[in-house]
């Protein structure tokens, strides 16, 4: 049986029915391997570009002249000619002549050369914890997102790695993305590569599903799974042709002994993975991050990173209503809702289903394709029955904090109303912060309802390019074509965010508005044209939008006199390029209160 108790994120699992966690246990995964990894992977990721074009003169104003500067301030495009920053925030916005009069003496200009500079990504959901795992590995997800195009590009991926870290003899390498639905000619990665490129470490290739790894010889001694292992139920171990030797992927139940090994991380650990953690949101342009399903170790882990000035962004924890409990005892309510050293606590998350790649999200329809055991006439189930989800919901409203709450499928998204109308009980007046989390398969009418409520939806629409093919066998064209309605939404009035749900799919916010605003498969199918989006609505979706799902729309999320100078510059502008190219489009640099965190 798998313990969960040890499992440190993603930790909505714990509540979920017995079967439901054998089909989801996988996706807990991500939080626990790299635990398995020894800290000495680090190098100077810990530490801010060593020179940065704004640390000249302390306290002095910096000017960023020459580019295309979008405040996202309104509803269209605006650009100024210049930005002026001082002490961490924004001065003045406006045109050149008037930011060098604000700049007073001994300002820095820095000349953007036509390059385009916004507010700072604000992250809309992810699961922060599961950062400082994988910002130890060696990233493999398959182009645009990673270097994983084929087997030799693999290797030579993890050797670089392994060599630019100077990982000994004996060490675990661990990669992670590894997606063998994206191998040319179905020449898949396996043992004999891996033993062939690193005959002296164990190597550890993570799945880009989470649910398993290919492993080389000395990683499968090290985890005890050998030709004698028999393929446990639900499990999957692919052997070599001809032979009981595990030579491919370790999946499902299989993947367990790995899962197994994990140990918590030493307080060294848990400050300088915090540091290299964050550093993968300032690589992708975001200066806020969202840590979506909190337990109180990770709670403590972050805080722990807190108090010893380890964070470079701000985030936000979201504690997961199973453990609120325990929390509120160590973290008390009148704490929440107010950055400390670049940490708060943002409000409550309560998760009421699972997701539809993995049938377990809760609809009002049956599944095309049966249950994900074979049930037949399946539409998924609640994560909690009604009355405790009316219950949970309820008990938010009382506390008087944000809410952000999982939900997939139309029947949970339905069960989320009734609980909010039964938490409210007829008094809609007293203003409440909620976003429901992915809300994929929301309808029309509501659509309606939610903005009726002033409920926010945060979107997941890189679902259209990794999962619509999935979505199109399971739940039909009308609905897989409908996933993430973004149009519909902003139409109806809605301001919604979009998320990445990292580490599930990449932290690529250019490969997120990509997706918002072109909606095609992977396999190049239109996944909904008809909910499209302009560039500069999904810009909203990743800056503006988010600032207020924060309630920090006051300081974050534009580039405006009196708000924080975080800022992100791009190598191109969104607004300007094909659509199509918009996912190539490179982070140069990341601001946070006006000290440069990354520069390319
Ligand atoms: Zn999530």
């Amino acid at each position: 049986m798998i313990s969960f108790s040890r499992m440190p994120v993603f930790s909505e699992i714990h509540v979920l029915k017995p079967f439901m966690k054998k089909i989801l246990f996988a996706i807990t995964l991500a939080g626990v391997l790299a635990a398995c990894q020894n800290a000495s992977n680090h190098k100077d990721q810990n530490g801010l570009p060593s020179s940065t074009d704004t640390a000249a003169v302390p306290n002095s104003a910096i000017v960023y002249y020459n580019g295309d500067i979008i405040t996202m301030e309104g509803d269209s495009a605006n650009y100024v000619e210049s930005i002026v920053v001082k002490d961490g925030k924004i001065l003045f916005a406006g045109s050149q002549d008037e930011a060098m009069k604000q700049a007073g003496d001994g300002h820095t200009m820095v000349d953007l050369q036509g390059k385009t500079l916004l507010p700072g990504f604000l992250d809309a959901h992810s699961h922060y914890i599961n950062a400082l795992l994988v910002a130890n590995q060696c990233k493999l997800y398959a182009p645009p997102s990673g270097p994983g195009k084929d087997v030799e590009r693999i290797i030579a991926s993890l050797k670089a790695y392994a060599t630019e870290r100077k990982i000994p003899k004996g060490e675990l390498i661990i990669g992670y993305g590894y997606d063998d639905n994206a191998m040319p000619n179905g020449r898949l990665l396996n043992r004999d590569d891996l033993d062939k490129a690193f005959p002296d470490n164990p190597v550890r290739v993570d799945h880009v599903s989470m649910h398993g790894a290919v492993l080389n010889s000395l990683a499968l001694q090290k985890y005890g799974i050998s030709a004698a292992t028999k393929t446990p139920p639900g499990g999957v171990i692919v052997r070599k042709p001809g032979s009981q030797e595990p030579w491919g992927l370790i999946m499902e139940t299989a993947f367990l002994p790995v899962v197994e090994k994990s140990e918590p991380m030493t307080p060294q650990q848990e400050i300088e993975w915090s540091k290299a953690g964050q550093m993968l949101y300032a690589e992708a342009g975001i200066t806020t991050a969202q840590e979506g399903a909190t337990h109180l170790a990770n709670l403590r882990t972050i805080q722990h990173a807190s108090d010893a000035d380890a964070n470079i962004i701000d985030v936000v924890a979201y504690p997961f209503i199973t453990d609120l409990d325990n929390i509120l005892k160590e973290f008390p309510l009148s704490d929440w809702g107010r950055y400390k050293k670049r940490f708060k606590i943002g409000g409550v998350k309560i998760t009421i289903d699972g997701s539809p790649q993995g049938k377990t999200a809760f609809f009002t329809t049956p599944y095309l394709t049966g249950g994900p055991g074979g049930e037949k006439n399946w539409r998924g189930e609640l994560t909690f029955p009604q009355d405790m989800v009316n219950q949970m919901v309820k008990r938010v409203y009382e506390m008087n904090v944000p809410l952000i709450l999982h939900c997939n499928g139309d029947g949970s998204i339905d069960a989320f109303l009734k609980a909010y109308e039964f938490a409210r009980s007829g008094d809609f007046s007293k203003p409440w912060n909620v976003t429901t989390i992915h809300t994929q398969f929301v309808r029309k009418d509501q659509i309606a309802r939610l903005v009726k409520y002033k409920v926010r939806s945060s979107f997941y629409t890189l679902h259209t390019y990794y999962f619509y093919e999935a979505h199109l066998k399971n739940r039909g064209k009308a609905q897989a074509q409908y996933i993430s309605p973004l149009r519909d939404a902003i139409d109806a009035g809605m301001k919604p965010t979009n998320h990445t749900d990292f580490v599930v799919a990449p932290l690529d916010q250019m490969m997120m508005l990509w997706s918002a605003v072109n909606r095609i498969s992977r396999a190049g199918a239109a996944v909904g044209p008809d909910q499209r989006i302009k560039p500069y609505e999904g810009l909203q979706a990743m800056t503006i939008n988010v600032a207020a799902q924060y309630d920090e729309a006051d300081s974050k999320g534009s580039l405006k006199a009196g708000k924080m100078a975080d800022l992100v510059i791009l190598d191109k502008n969104p607004l300007k390029v094909d659509p199509m190219a918009i996912r190539d489009i490179r982070v140069l640099e990341t601001i946070k209160e006006g000290k440069t965190i990354y520069k390319k």
